[in-house]
């Protein structure tokens, strides 16, 4: 579904992004997890055209969008801190992606009604964000990430602002969603467990490079070198 190759990513004279290669299969929850600065975010936003490679390149189901702009690679973005629209009620917010494209009433609030269910919002439907916790926003923003249908759904840290008992639902909830829309994830985290907890591949990355890609067993009982077994033993 999603193959980069070769992807190199320079700021200055710093190597963000090193010959970086990762397959990713239609369908899967994948994990980049690694600790801060390895590369993770860089990796995502050039998944997502937000940020060009200065070499490599990025295929998206089967289409070769390296110099494609964002808007036009079918994706989905949540990021740690979302930027709810205030000024609208939380239907309004899911729905804000298929409004812009001018669907029809009943199919946008057909498929609003559905994504609230699948997210578990169906009751604050007409609440504003303020009036949320920080879960139920975070919920929220993938709903309306989804709205759209994205081919991919890209997630970066984004239960990452909420604290641990918080973030352990969502996790849950994250994988109950997973497994229900099947839509191809990507989660950036620099937490071992929930990498271990929800995905089903994590790709560890240090210093701009993948160490190992391998489904969580393999990489916890199996690990390739020493950062991958002392990184995912930092478990706690
Ligand atoms: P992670 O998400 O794993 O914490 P990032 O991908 O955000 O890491 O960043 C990797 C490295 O690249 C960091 O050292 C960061 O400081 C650097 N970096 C990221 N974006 C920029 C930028 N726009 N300009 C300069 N350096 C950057
Ligand atoms: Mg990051």
């Amino acid at each position: 579904m999603i193959t980069v190759t070769g992807a190199r990513k320079d700021f200055g004279t710093f190597r963000a992004l090193d010959d970086v290669s990762i397959e990713i299969p239609s369908g899967t929850l994948t994990a980049l997890l690694g600790p801060s600065g390895s590369g993770k975010s860089t990796l995502l936003r050039s998944i997502a055209g937000l940020e060009s490679l200065d070499a490599g390149t990025v295929v998206i189901a089967g289409r070769d969008v390296t110099r494609v702009p964002p808007q036009q690679r079918g994706i989905g973005f949540v990021f740690q801190h979302y930027a709810a629209f205030k000024h609208m009620t939380v239907r309004d917010n899911v729905a804000f992606g298929l409004t812009i494209r001018r669907r029809p009433k009943a199919e946008v609030r057909a498929k609003v009604d559905e994504l609230l269910e699948v997210v578990g919002l169906e009751g604050f439907q007409h609440r504003y964000p303020a009036q949320l916790s920080g879960g139920q926003r975070q919920r929220m923003a993938l709903a309306r990430a989804l709205a759209v249908d994205p081919e991919v759904l890209l997630l970066d840290e984004p239960f990452g602002a909420l604290d641990a008992k918080v973030r352990a639902d969502l996790r849950r909830w994250l994988r109950r969603l997973h497994d229900e829309v099947h839509v191809t994830t990507v989660l950036v985290t620099h937490d071992q467990e929930e990498a271990l907890d929800v995905a089903d591949t994590i790709a560890v990355l240090n210093r701009g490079r993948i160490e190992q890609i391998g489904d969580p067993d393999t990489l916890y009982d199996a690990p390739d070198n020493q950062f991958v077994m002392s990184f995912l033993g930092s478990v706690s």
